[in-house]
Formats: C-alpha cells, structure tokens, sequence
C-alpha cells in the first residue's frame, strides 16, 4: 500500500484535489469546499477541502492537516489519500477523522511557500490581542540580501553571501531572524500578513463545528523542508502539558519531537497553527504537532524561497526564469527522488498509526 501510493504523487494541486475528494466520497465521508475565488495555472478554481468521516464514536478524533505551506502540500496530500485508499468499508478509520487538504490552495497550486497576498499562514495565527505588526531583529538589515526587488538570476553569489552571514551571526541567529515571521515586508519572506488570513478565518468559522463532541484529538500537520532528508520530527510551538509530553512519548518515542524550549532544528516562530488550535479550547485533550520532514539544507531552501519570492513579485508568470524557479521550489519541497518519497509516506502513515493506536486506549476525560 504504502510503497504503491509513495509513487503516485499527485502531479498538480487540480489532480491532488481531485483524488481526494474522490476517496473522500467512496468512504462515504462527508465533504465540504471552500473556493477562495481565484484560479490556478491550468485555470481551475482553487479551494480548500475537509473531509469528515461518518459515524463511530465522536469522542476520539484524528486530524490531518496539508498545504499550510502551499507547495508542501504534495506530501500531505499524498498521505491524506494513501490513508483513505487504505481504509474501506472492511477496514474503516479506527477513530473519527478530520482531514483538512490544501489549507493554502494558491501556494499549491502556484508552487510557492506563500498565499495570494504573499502571507505565510503558519506565521499569521496571531492570538486575540497579538499586532500584526513589527519584525524579528535583524531582519531589517537581512532585507536587501533576502528580497532582491529584480527578477531572479542564475549567476547570484547566494550561497556565499548565505555562507558569510552565517559565520557572522552563527545559524540559530540568523534562522530565528529570517524566518520567525514578520509583518512589516509585505513582499518579504515569511511574512506573517497584516490581519488573519483566509485560511485561519475558514478554520476560526469551522473547527468548532468539525470537532463538536470530541474529547480526545490528535492533530498532525504535515509539513517538509526542515531537518535531515527523509528523516521526521514533531515540531511543539506550545508549552507541553503533562498529558501531551506523555502521549508524544509513549506514542511516537522520546526522540521523535522538539518541544518549542528545545534547541533543535526549530526556531521560535511568530503565529503557528499549533499554538492557536491549542488557544481555542476545541477539545478537552488536544495534542497538535507539526510533523516536519526534511529534503534539503537550509541554504538551499532559503535560496528556492527567495528566487520564487523574487519571481512572483519581480517577474511574470511565463518567463522562463519564473518556470525554472517554481520547479526549483516544488523540488525543494517535494523532492522527486522515489526513495525519499516511499521512506516519507511509509513515515507519514506510521505516524498516523501511532496516533490512532494510542488516542483507542486513552479514557475520555
Ligand atoms: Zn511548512
């Protein structure tokens, strides 16, 4: 099962849907659309999915999230419909499910990090009272060097200016300066927007609807770009309580996560999904972990990002120097290499075992 759907990587985020939906409806799940008004490249309309699963007791629930990052979202995907293939009407979900596919449909569709106002979503889950506003230090002398205002080039110096700036501020500052969010480079990386997203409104209105009755939820957001090729960590942007450090340990081992204290491959990120699920109260128990799951290095990503950030902005969507730039990204982000992809899906789906495994033998509260 796992090694057959590892092939099959949906080619574009229209066929993605596609498949989704499809074994969405052949399992009888409930399916709701949210189109957010704009087309993609083959000129299909773009929307998020949600696919809930019918029956069974409500307490105990599994939910799957993909695409916050746009082009990651080929991943996510593929282990969303890998998870629907497996189960039939011999052998159903063994818990209540809550899939939410392409959470940003424009950065799958388009193959970019970002949505249709260039917005990061997994910077802009700002809790109420939290401004959108202002910068991490350093990045306003960072600007010139990550956001060039010209189209991309292939003869740049990037990797060596990117390898200077890293002898000089070590890569735990510059990490956390780059990429912890910001609100004030519109055009910028990682910009965390200037009021909620369309993707945090659509889950704000509905979570609550999706999740009423249920006391248990465990909650994987897939994610890819950071950390060692194939291997995968659970990311924590949120102060563990006792039943959740437990449950990360006993279900997917001590080593598996990095808690937001920790100094791992992780930074301290301004306006993640997992800490404003948590600030919700959608469940009595809710255990959130962005499952993260690596290609390549961070110079290299940071070099994708800004030359497709510099395309979009800076080029138009034909130049070849735009094409070459999203291919680049997609690679980055979901690399075609058939072993990455069968040791990430049979990965990913383990992960969903694990979960499920251990939400049946938990006591409601
Ligand atoms: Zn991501």
């Amino acid at each position: 099962m796992a090694s057959n759907a590892a092939t099959t990587f949906s080619l574009d985020h229209s066929s993605a849907r596609q498949r989704f939906r499809q074994a969405a409806s052949h399992l009888g799940w409930q399916l709701e659309s949210y189109p957010i008004g704009l087309v993609g490249p083959d000129g299909d309309e773009l929307a998020f999915d949600v696919a809930c699963s019918q029956g069974g007791a409500p307490e105990k629930v599994l939910v799957v999230s993909s695409g916050v990052h746009g082009v990651e979202g080929f991943f996510g995907s593929t282990v969303q419909v890998a998870l629907l293939e497996q189960w039939t009407s011999a052998t159903p979900s063994p818990t209540r499910c809550v899939f939410l596919h392409g959470l940003n449909p424009f950065g799958f569709a388009w193959l970019r990090r970002f949505d249709e106002n260039n917005v990061d979503p997994n910077r802009n889950f700002l809790l109420p009272g939290e401004r959108f506003e202002g910068a991490p230090d350093g990045y306003a002398e960072l600007d010139d060097f990550l956001n060039p205002r010209r189209p991309p080039s292939r003869w740049e110096p990037f990797t060596l200016k990117a390898l200077w700036l890293i002898a000089r501020h070590g890569m735990p500052a510059l990490r956390q300066a780059v990429a912890a969010g910001q609100h004030d480079y519109p055009r910028g990386l990682f910009f965390g927007g200037n009021g909620p997203s369309r993707t945090q409104q659509m889950l704000g209105e509905n979570m609550p609807r999706w999740l009423r009755g249920s006391k248990c939820v465990v909650h994987l957001d897939f994610h890819t770009g950071l950390g060692r090729k194939g291997a995968c960590k659970l990311l924590i942007d949120y102060p563990l309580n006792e039943m959740q450090r437990r449950w990360l340990t006993d279900w997917f081992g001590t080593d598996s996560f990095e808690a937001c204290d920790s100094n791992g491959i992780a930074y301290d990120a301004r306006g993640g999904f997992g800490r404003w699920c948590m600030s919700r109260a959608l469940a009595p128990h809710y255990l959130f972990a962005c499952a993260e799951f690596g290609t390549y290095g961070p110079v290299q990503v940071l070099s994708g990002l800004r030359a497709e950030n510099q395309a979009h902005h800076w080029s138009t969507p034909k130049a070849a120097s735009t094409i070459r730039a999203k291919q680049r990204l997609k690679e980055l982000f979901c690399p075609a290499s058939s072993a990455w992809r069968s040791q990430v899906v049979q990965r990913g789906l383990d992960l969903v075992s694990r979960a499920q495994k251990g939400l049946l033998q938990v006591a409601p509260p």
